[in-house]
This record gives structure tokens, C-alpha cells and sequence, in this order.
């Protein structure tokens, strides 16, 4: 599942949350000192901000990818092939 990186405002804590449901008006509690983030396109935030940005830009691929599938559909052998090869990103800790 396609997930982005959040960085608690108050902690520091960094955890992952679903791309899907990172969107305006969001909000969700930090799994480390519960505190209650909120996500607006409009915050000033740079951690909020950062993780909008990484979820819109997921959700865009996401699209495309799914566009891309439905231009060219793909037989099965080829399709099992590409996930395989497929690298997970690492995390960008900074
Ligand atoms: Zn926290």
C-alpha cells in the first residue's frame, strides 16, 4: 500500500499513513505522544506541509500508474515480473 511519511509537529516522531486518506481536513492522532495532527493545505507547518506534498505526489503516481495500466494492459507473466523487480524507496530520514 502506498503510504507517506509524517513527522509528529510536537515529538519528532516519524510514522506512515495511507496516501489515500493524507488530504485536506485530515487529521489523525501521533501513534508516540497522541497528540492530534491536523492537515490542511493551507498550514504553515513544514512537517504538514511536507507530508502533503509527499501524498499528493504518491496519489498522483498512483493515477498514473493506474492510467498507464489501462492504456496498456499488460499479460500476466510480464505484469508479476515488474513487481518483482520493483525496489522499495528508503526512508528518507532527515
Ligand atoms: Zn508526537
Amino acid at each position: 500500500m502506498s503510504s507517506v511519511q509524517i513527522q509528529c509537529t510536537r515529538c519528532k516522531n516519524v510514522f506512515r499513513d495511507r496516501a489515500g486518506r493524507l488530504q485536506d481536513g485530515y487529521s489523525r492522532q501521533c501513534p508516540s505522544c497522541e497528540v492530534v495532527l491536523f492537515f490542511a493545505e493551507d498550514s504553515q507547518h513544514p512537517f504538514v506541509k511536507r507530508a502533503m506534498r509527499d501524498a499528493r505526489k504518491v496519489r498522483k503516481e498512483m493515477r498514473e500508474a493506474e492510467a498507464a495500466k489501462l492504456a496498456a494492459p499488460e499479460p500476466q507473466g510480464a505484469q508479476s515480473r515488474r513487481f518483482a523487480g520493483r525496489t522499495r524507496s528508503a526512508g528518507r530520514e532527515d
